[in-house]
């Protein structure tokens, strides 16, 4: 359903003429800024705090002409300012673009959001009954509140019911099909060290586990997924761009201060921090498969064109290098990183220099080299395009995630057995 209004802009008096498109969920904030002077103009539909800010609503007087400022609102997709076309509305717009078939999937997706909003408190306080080992109030949360099942005390019996409510609640920020093939090479990559160099494999294990390498990561991993839920509105439009990533250049329909912004930029950098532990993984499982030994990197990798050789001498040594600088010392890596899942000018740019946000434009300023003083070779980003790499880094960590909780099973159901065998 389309909802077609004007507003009044409340510094210069324009008239924009909207289109608004219902979304499913309950309360849905939007935003746009006069096309004229710049002033922001929040409008609320549902929801208690429902209602218009920085503009006055005035009667729509249809068919909407050209002369008139025009705008098309949609909480679910990235949006369109211009001319007016009848019928042609983000929905139809988006469908026409991407095929039915991908629009079911990106609806199913917000249609979960929708349901699901209100009880993203819930998950995250369950995350941290699990994270404080309250196992009574998880077990409860997890049986009342989730519908599963803890069948026993059993460490691995918790984490099934973890990873699964995980799985579940952040299910529309997957990419489809992503987890089980991953799952899959995991436990591959595994069940062969276990085969071929097994002292050399419970070696590697016993060291991550006992420097608590592994848990503080699985911990790190679980304070993601409340924070990409809080980014919910955000990353709609960003989802929708797994269908069609030309779109990245649009703006989005709602309000995001300057404030918010700095959150996600936080997540962002925080979220590319624990890819770059995450790497340390990798790295030992590849020293593994390549040379029988978690600690052995391939030698003279690291030999520079000036003969100095920086080959990491072992795991805890490589765990220190910057992320950028991670992948250059893995050779032949069995693990294949998703394309801009760690895009290392971007995070730099957010890690260690200024980022300037223009919230009525949306575009993101950054400058991604080090200039001395003086910062002037700037790139520039659309926020939209920004939340998409969010999303892409989020993926890529919850992909290794996986590979944390593979680990844990392995050292559960294997290697505790053997131990005390
Ligand atoms: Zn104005």
């Amino acid at each position: 359903m389309n909802i077609n209004t004007s507003f009044k802009c409340e510094s210069c008096g324009a008239i924009t003429n909207c289109r608004i498109g219902m979304s499913n969920r309950t309360e849905q904030p939007l935003r746009f800024c006069c096309p004229d002077c710049g002033q922001p103009i929040d409008i609320v539909i549902g929801g208690k705090s429902g209602g218009v800010s920085g503009a006055v609503q005035i009667e729509a007087e249809g068919p909407f002409d050209d002369e008139t400022n025009f705008v098309d609102l949609h909480l679910d997709f990235p949006v369109h300012f211009g001319k007016y076309v009848m019928g042609d509305t983000p929905f139809m717009r988006a469908a026409g673009r991407i095929g039915t078939d991908n629009i079911q999937v990106h609806s199913a997706r917000l249609r979960q959001l929708d349901e699901t909003y209100k009880s993203f408190g819930v998950f995250e306080t369950l995350l941290k009954f699990y994270i404080r080992e309250k196992w009574v109030p998880f077990k409860n949360a997890i049986e009342k509140r989730f519908g599963g099942t803890v069948v026993s005390d059993e460490m691995q019996d918790r984490n099934a019911a973890l990873y699964n409510a995980i799985a579940v609640m952040m299910w529309p920020f997957a990419r489809p099909g992503q987890a089980s093939d991953d799952i899959e090479q995991y436990m591959d990559v595994q069940l062969y060290l276990a085969q071929t160099h097994k002292p050399a494999f419970h070696a590697f294990i016993d060291e991550i586990l006992k420097t608590e390498f592994l848990k503080n990561l699985q911990v790190a991993c679980l304070g993601i997924y409340p924070r990409i839920l809080k980014a919910e509105l955000p990353l709609r439009p960003a989802l929708f761009l797994d269908f069609d990533v030309e779109y990245q250049n649009k703006a989005i329909p709602m309000r995001v201060s300057t404030d918010q912004f700095d959150t996600f930029k936080d997540l962002y950098k925080d979220i590319a921090e624990i890819i770059s532990r995450q790497f340390v993984l990798v790295a030992g499982l590849n020293n593994l498969l390549k040379r029988g030994d978690h600690n052995a990197f391939k030698p003279g990798i690291g030999l520079t064109k000036s003969g100095r050789d920086r080959t990491p001498k072992n795991l805890h040594a490589f765990t220190d290098i910057p992320f950028g600088q991670k992948d250059d010392f893995i050779d032949d890596n069995w693990f294949a990183f998703g394309d801009q899942a760690a895009d290392n000018q971007l995070r730099n740019a957010i890690a260690h220099f200024k980022t300037d946000y223009d919230d009525v434009s949306q575009k993101i300023i950054y400058y991604p080299r080090k200039e001395g003083m003086r910062q002037d070779k700037s790139e520039e980003i659309h926020f939209l395009e920004f939340m998409r790499r969010v999303l892409i880094a989020y993926r890529e960590m919850n992909r290794l995630h996986q590979l944390i909780k593979s680990l844990f099973y392995y050292h559960y159901l294997i290697h505790v057995a053997e131990n005390a065998g």
